[in-house]
């Protein structure tokens, strides 16, 4: 007898709304989103740095170094590229990471549709966008201040310098520092400045993909918890979903950070905090922890 012919009653329903399955559904969810659009976001990134580097003439960081600290073009320049950045390819992005988690977290309530338009989700959009602008502006001009500084204290020629830190453009203080380092102990082995000036632009690059990891993977994250907390209102608000809780859902490999480990598994009231103080994840860089909300009965 064909499967086909089986009447409905024997037909074996799996239980869907077991909390284990949910969160298991919750994590494989998430992945599979970053997983496509996180290299999208990636890819974006190290374009606009390769273009912003484009933009900078050596000379331009030459009179930098040779007058101070005049970043205020390179300020304005980037804020306003970062700005349409932000407009044209993170903020869609944002937008869809809301629309997937608010269905994955919401599957079963068949009849709700998530509205993005919405003056609490424009508001959230807006504000993360505005901050990411921010952000990623002061960063790099952090970044340039601190090789400014760093190559002042350098003995090489100011061509050579100037040239070291237009390779630079792009990373974080941090980055820049270390990149220095690495380039003075090149040279101090007795490498030409040729050569450690094409080994210190690939540790730049490396250290750009780093940045870009590290944005794309906050970034999305947290957008996606955000969506999942604002369907779940919008849910509310329209009488499909009474009072919830929230778990913390930690991914397996997440279970052994000192910060998310410990909240796996923990469960809250929708408007309390976790015990480390976060409403939601993500609670620090590269974190892909999700909330799980659950239907108080
Ligand atoms: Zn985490």
């Amino acid at each position: 007898m064909s499967l086909l012919y089986m009447p409905a009653e024997f037909v074996y329903v799996r239980k869907t709304d077991s909390k284990d399955e949910r969160r298991e559904a919750m994590l494989t969810a998430i992945l599979a989103y970053l997983s496509t659009a996180e290299p999208k976001l990636i890819r974006a990134l190290k374009k606009l740095w390769t273009e912003q580097r484009e933009q900078v003439a050596i000379e331009t960081i030459q009179k930098q170094l040779n007058h101070g600290m005049l970043l205020i073009d390179l300020y304005t320049g980037w804020y306003t590229s970062y700005q349409t950045f932000v407009e044209n390819v993170t903020l869609p992005l944002y937008i869809s990471a809301m629309e997937h988690s608010s269905q994955s977290q919401l599957s079963s309530l068949q009849s709700f549709s998530f509205n993005t338009a919405s003056p609490t989700v424009l508001f959230w959009l807006t504000e993360r966008s505005q901050q990411l602008a921010d952000q990623l502006t002061r960063t790099q001009v952090n970044g340039v201040v601190q090789a400014i500084s760093g190559a002042s204290k350098l003995d090489y020629g100011a061509d050579e310098l100037a040239q070291l830190i237009h390779g630079m453009i792009g990373v974080t203080p941090r980055q820049a520092a270390a990149i220095e380092r690495y380039y003075d102990v090149l040279r101090g082995e007795g490498a030409k400045a040729d050569y450690a000036l094409r080994k210190a632009q690939q540790y730049a690059r490396k250290s750009l993909g780093y940045r870009a990891q590290t944005i794309t993977r906050t970034e999305l994250s947290n957008a996606y918890n955000e969506g999942s907390s604002q369907a779940v209102a919008q849910a509310q608000s329209q009488g499909l979903l009474g009072n919830v809780n929230k778990e913390w859902v930690t991914m397996h490999d997440e279970r052994v950070c000192p910060l998310c480990g410990p909240l796996d598994g923990v469960i809250v009231g929708r408007d309390e905090l976790f015990p480390s103080g976060f409403n939601a994840p993500g609670a620090h860089t590269n974190c892909r922890c999700v909330v799980l909300y659950s239907e108080v009965r």
